[in-house]
């Protein structure tokens, strides 16, 4: 008899043979300070010991802010919980509307448009633009390397941040190019896993040199950056950069993902990218937290907090001796082979801090890491106590 089904049991086996097996841990709230569960299977949750968080992209702690829970509540009540169908049929509504606006007025854009998630933005907007050729960074989000998968597009992948070699590529390129091609480059403003910048002037003019289009991922830099637009808005570069995408799920404390540009991207996009089109909308409770969380970032002082709480991290960790890595609110602890951050993150655990490993493939071999990231919200103790674990557990495992 033959046999066409899928053994997953063996397919789990070698993935955990190959160190890539991965555990849920269930989280009782999405905040500061919360207790974990070790995966229960189907079975009942049974949260542990209280933790702080340094490993949530909630990085302004919005996430339970009650002004952002009553925008979510009213939504809720007075449009209803889910969207009930795409947008295109009778699921759009003022709430997704008027985030939109609120988008396009962050961003310096004609409008905006808002996907169910930063990575339906991505593979539908990639998709949808068609492209011949996609220059990408290296170190590009997996939503960008799938949108050009699906996109079926020829993928120059170009060195981390370096427009010199973009350039290089682009001029290689060019050489067999034809005359009806069209280029994207893509980028991520700020690297989730190494906490750099992307030179987004010096990508815009490189990409300006072979009239490229540019697509900028802020999913990490959406709130937080200058008036909360992001790098694109620090640099001054709004009117160079053709499609401003990014999450609404980080700094924005909800759920979705979000496309600002000019009116004819918007136009094309609602009516071509696959995952907007054939998608329930955004869940409207979602756009109003979107929403309030996008005002509050732009006029409250959650982002000095924040740039308070991760200038005290950076410093206290260096002056112990660790190396950190970029130059932003992320902040990578440097730690080398795998076995030595994963003795660091063990330690770090048991001491209380939830701060899980970064470890290859995630990351290239040699430079495994805790990715410190710090919230708004976190307390001078919470941050007292991170460093007091990272003392203790880099002199255990002998990295200081
Ligand atoms: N782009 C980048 C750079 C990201 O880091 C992420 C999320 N980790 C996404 C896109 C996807 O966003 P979402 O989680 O909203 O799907």
């Amino acid at each position: 008899m033959s046999d066409f089904g899928f053994d997953l049991g063996r397919r789990l086996h070698e993935r955990e043979q190959a160190n890539l097996r991965r555990e849920l841990t269930p989280a009782k709230a999405v905040a500061p300070q919360t207790r974990f569960a070790d995966d229960p299977k189907a079975g009942d949750v049974a949260f542990g010991e209280q933790k702080v968080v340094f490993g949530a992209n909630n990085y302004l702690g919005l996430a339970n802010d009650d002004r952002v829970k009553r925008a979510t509540e009213r939504a809720a009540r007075t449009v209803g919980t889910g969207a009930g169908a795409s947008r295109l049929v009778t699921g759009d509504t003022g709430v997704h509307r008027a985030l939109e606006r609120d988008l396009a007025d962050c961003k310096e854009t004609e409008r905006a448009l808002v996907f169910s998630s930063g990575y339906a933005a991505n593979i539908g907007t990639i998709t949808a633009l068609d492209p011949d050729v996609v220059f990408s960074d290296a170190h590009n989000h997996a939503s960008i390397i799938d949108g050009c998968r699906l996109a079926d597009a020829e993928t120059v992948v170009y060195d981390h941040c370096d427009a010199e070699a973009l350039r290089s590529q682009m001029a290689e390129r060019a050489d067999t190019a034809n005359d009806s091609e069209a280029w994207l480059v893509v980028t991520d403003s700020v690297f989730s896993m190494g906490g750099d910048v992307a030179p987004i002037e010096a990508i815009c003019d490189a990409a300006a040199d072979y009239g490229a289009w540019l697509l900028v991922d802020e999913a990490h830099a959406t709130g937080i950056f200058d008036d909360g637009g992001g790098i694109v808005q620090r640099e001054g570069l709004s009117d160079r950069v053709d499609i401003q995408l990014g999450t609404l799920s980080k700094a924005l404390a909800s759920q979705g993902g979000y496309v600002a540009g000019d009116g004819p991207l918007i136009e094309f996009l609602l009516n071509t990218a696959r995952s907007f089109v054939f998608s329930t909308g955004l869940a409207p409770p979602s756009a109003a937290a979107a929403r309030r969380a996008l005002e509050i970032a732009r006029t409250g002082d959650k982002r000095t907090q924040l740039w308070q709480n991760v200038e005290t991290l950076r410093e206290g960790l260096e002056a112990m001796g660790y190396t950190i890595r970029g130059e932003t609110h992320i902040l990578p602890v440097m730690l080398g082979d795998r076995e030595t951050a994963m003795a660091v993150g063990d330690r770090l655990e048991a001491a209380g801090i939830a701060a899980p490993p970064i470890r290859p493939p995630t990351v290239p071999v040699g430079t495994s890491r805790i990715r410190v990231a710090p919230m708004a919200t976190h307390t001078s103790a919470d941050l007292a106590r991170c460093l007091d674990a990272f003392e203790r557990a880099g002199e255990e495992a002998g990295v200081l």
